[in-house]
């Protein structure tokens, strides 16, 4: 046979496959830019169809969830059934002779309690078959319905941090099953990636070594407070009980989320030390943190949570950031991702205002700030500003969240600010299940109040898998599955444009 008309054969199969990829290219280009014209005739109005700015929001690939406390993801109503698995029950009353409380979870069996508590605790049944108290429960352990009826409350803030303390007992019951559950939320969401804030991670008092740290100057400078923290970590370095708690806490994490990775979604944990808590505590819970995240390569970063306007979490800010720039001096390797400006005028001292964010940056190196509500309040906003975007520091934006426990939201959140400025964002949800919301909500928000471009927010989503804490390698394929992603959504929502 002639070798020309294999030539030409081959010849003419090859320039098919360009055109065929071109016609796809252009073809994808359209598409695209009817997604485009398809969201900005929903937001660029005064009165946008918000049912269907939401059905196309829930369709939209949105990447990954950073900022998600485990605990608070949970919604009550799947606390309630795990309550039921290991037959605890929830007392409908406070009896201080009996040292119960109401809406508190008792962990002991029914049938195990003092004879005049016994009545008062409800099991899950009970709570179910009782509506008035099933629907107290959800709005104790929970935000819902706090803002649509009256009721004599608590203030948001302490509203929202209280509910914790209900199902705190419960939260680490079935990790696995609770993973279930993210992942099927993600999943039916479009969300491909989770980053978990998991578990406090342990700590350890050494009495003598901790009274050196009280005593500390929380303004001290540097050589002094880590001429105070040397001592400490080289105990912890050598304590074989405390290694050993640290190898249990990477082991929970780690098989809480094993087998939990398949090609379309994947999830992995950060560590974390409670603010407001003793200094030793807080250091050495730091420090176990910051080893898991350097031992494990599912714990991708270590994280500082609570109320940051506590009296400890405030008086000892600095101190803290400082503990983390030590640290990052024994693991330097462990990526932060810091809670930091979770504060507003009014809530402290107006001066107290000024440095969160900027420490958070500057003293503890942060690779991400979470929330940075308060950044128009610091004192060198301009320049912190700049350093955020040079440094590709992206700041975690939770709109839900500082609604509920700022009383943050529409033009007094700064994500305008920072949209002006060009530090990147990204949009999570911190506590969907305590705030009753999910990222779909979280951009529903975002288009309504802000009313950003689909190229802005397709950025936004693009940033999620790009600020990350997963290794390079592992980004470029979620990456990758992102952008087939928006391909089939934008293919789908062209369809629909076609419609009008
Ligand atoms: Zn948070």
């Amino acid at each position: 046979m002639n070798a020309l008309p294999i030539v030409a054969i081959l010849l003419m199969l090859f320039s098919c496959l360009v055109n065929a990829d071109e016609v796809n290219t252009v073809l994808d280009k359209k598409n695209e830019a009817a997604t485009a014209r398809f969201f900005s005739n929903l937001i660029e109005t005064n009165n946008p169809n918000i049912a269907e700015l939401t059905m196309a929001m829930r369709m939209m690939p949105k990447g990954a969830d950073i900022h998600l406390h485990y605990s608070g993801a949970m919604f009550v109503e799947s606390y309630l059934d795990w309550l039921g698995d290991k037959g605890y029950c929830i007392y409908d009353r406070s009896e201080p002779k009996f040292k119960i409380e109401i809406y508190q979870v008792e962990t002991r069996q029914k049938n195990q309690l003092p004879e005049g508590s016994q009545q008062f605790c409800l099991d899950k049944d009970e709570v179910i078959a009782n509506n008035t108290f099933y629907r107290k429960l959800l709005e104790v352990w929970s935000t819902k319905d706090f803002y649509n009826h009256y009721d004599v409350q608590k203030a948001p803030d302490q509203h929202f941090f209280d509910a914790f303390s209900y199902f705190s007992s419960l939260a680490d019951q079935d990790l696995m099953a609770g993973f279930t559950k993210l992942k099927n939320r993600a999943k039916y969401e479009n969300v491909q990636y989770l980053e978990v804030i998991l578990q406090e991670a342990p700590s350890v008092e050494y009495p003598d070594l901790a009274k050196v740290l009280d005593t500390l100057d929380p303004n001290a400078d540097e050589s002094v407070v880590f001429a105070a923290l040397a001592p400490y970590a080289e105990f912890m370095a050598k304590d074989p009980n405390f290694t050993k708690s640290i190898s249990n806490y990477i082991q929970t994490g780690e098989a809480a989320i094993s087998g939990m990775d398949d090609d379309k979604f994947r999830v992995r944990i950060q560590a974390y030390a409670y603010r407001d808590e003793p200094r030793a505590i807080v250091f050495s819970s730091l420090y176990s943190a910051f080893s898991a995240a350097h031992a494990s390569k599912k714990i991708v970063g270590v994280n500082i949570v609570g109320a940051e306007n506590g009296y400890i979490s405030m008086r000892d800010y600095k101190l803290h950031m400082l503990m983390f720039r030590y640290l990052k001096t024994l693991f330097p390797d462990v990526y932060l991702s810091l809670h930091a400006g979770e504060l507003v005028n009014g809530m402290v001292p107006p001066e107290e205002l000024a440095n969160h964010i900027q420490y958070a940056v500057d003293i503890a190196g942060a690779d991400r700030i979470g929330h940075g509500v308060a950044i128009a309040r610091e004192e060198n906003t301009l320049e912190l500003l700049s350093i955020l975007r040079e440094k590709k520091i992206p700041i975690e934006i939770n709109l839900t969240s500082n609604g509920f426990i700022l009383g943050i939201k529409g033009n007094n959140h700064p994500i305008k600010l920072y949209q002006r400025h060009g530090v990147p964002f990204v949009i999570s949800t911190d506590d969907p299940g305590v705030l009753r919301s999910d990222l779909t909500q979280e951009f529903v928000t975002f288009a309504i109040n802000y009313k950003p471009s689909y190229a802005d927010i397709k950025k936004t989503v693009f940033n999620s898998i790009q600020y990350s804490f997963l290794t390079p390698e592992e980004q470029s394929t979620e990456l990758k599955d992102l952008r087939a992603r928006f391909l089939v959504f934008e293919s789908e929502i062209a369809k629909l444009a076609e419609l009008d």
